[in-house]
């Protein structure tokens, strides 16, 4: 951001603060139209159920092609979809597209069960349209309200809590669970679990990283299993990579795992094809990447 040094003096911008405003700007533009434009669409990372490797649900994640700039990240797009009011728009579409998919992939035979999360940042969690696009969602899809998650973050937390909590226990109510996203990265960790009802708890994949080869499990990730089972949540794993991982969490009594050991977010008819089991010949770590 430009250095404002007073009242009356002048902007200062160096050549690459002036390339970076014009970047943000181009992004801004392309972002505004991106929703009318069509050019969103959802894949899909499987969660599997450690004990079996089943796969027992999908998270959602928002993609991003412009014409002009390419693949976007999200976490490059959220956060200016946030600042300029156009979250709340894009969430309602990521609820909708992601809900109706997942009642279409529960009529399949086994798959009754199966979870659908979707992410929500902290601007939609104090917004008070939230509840009502959720409550759109499972209405036009008929997903029952059981098969969602909805995941925030610590950092959604923070700013405004009182306004998160109000939105949360109206999600509870409304019969969605509720996932504590990157767990263990975000401040005042343990002050928000008190403060807030839960269902899930999922453990940022840097923690998952630090369990290694033959090692013992590492004494965070062994205390956040803990602790989530201490509190009777559902443990998920985040970027779950190698063997060695997947067979400390699954003796750890880690509940679920989701990584590029498993597979990595999918297009939505290859992710149903997994979901099959149809999914031709491939394990699931050298699935294409979506
Ligand atoms: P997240 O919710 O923590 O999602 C997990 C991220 O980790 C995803 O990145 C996923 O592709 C990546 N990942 C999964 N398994 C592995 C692994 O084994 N190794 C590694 N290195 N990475 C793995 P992605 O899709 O780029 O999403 C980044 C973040 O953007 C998400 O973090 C979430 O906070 C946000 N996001 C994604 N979709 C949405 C959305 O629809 N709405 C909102 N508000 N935020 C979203
Ligand atoms: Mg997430
Ligand atoms: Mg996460
Ligand atoms: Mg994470």
């Amino acid at each position: 951001a430009a250095k404002l040094s007073g009242r009356g003096r002048s902007v200062v911008f160096d050549p690459a603060m002036r390339a970076a405003a014009v970047e943000r700007r181009r992004l801004e533009q392309e972002l505004s139209e991106a929703l009318a434009a069509d050019q969103f669409r959802l894949v899909y990372q499987p969660v599997v159920d450690l004990a079996d490797e089943r796969v027992v649900g999908f998270e959602a994640l928002l993609r991003w092609q412009s014409p002009t700039l390419g693949a976007v990240p999200p976490m490059t797009f959220v956060p200016v979809a946030e600042d300029l009011g156009l979250i709340g728009d894009i969430g309602a579409w990521v609820l909708r597209e992601a809900c109706r998919t997942a009642a279409q992939w529960r009529r399949e035979p086994g798959s009754e069960d199966l979870t659908m999360a979707v992410n929500v940042s902290a601007v939609q969690l104090t917004s008070p349209d939230l509840i009502d696009h959720v409550r759109a969602a499972l209405a036009a899809s008929g997903l029952p309200a059981t098969g969602l998650v909805l995941e925030v973050t610590e950092t959604a937390l923070v700013g405004n809590a009182e306004r998160a909590a109000q939105s949360l226990s109206a999600l509870r109510d409304l019969g969605v669970r509720l996932a504590l996203d990157d767990f263990g990265t975000g401040y005042s960790s343990l002050g928000y679990l008190q403060q807030f009802t839960v269902d899930v708890l999922k453990i940022d994949r840097s923690f998952v990283a630090t369990i290694t080869g033959d090692d013992e499990m590492p004494p965070i990730v062994r205390g956040l299993i803990d602790l989530g089972r201490a509190l009777d949540l559902e443990i998920v794993a985040e970027g779950v990579e190698s063997e060695a991982q997947r067979a400390r969490l699954q003796t750890g009594r880690c509940d679920r795992a989701q990584g590029y050991l498993f597979a990595r977010p999918l297009e939505a008819t290859d992710a149903e094809l997994l979901l099959l089991g149809r999914f031709p010949g491939v394990p699931a770590s050298e699935l294409p990447r979506a």
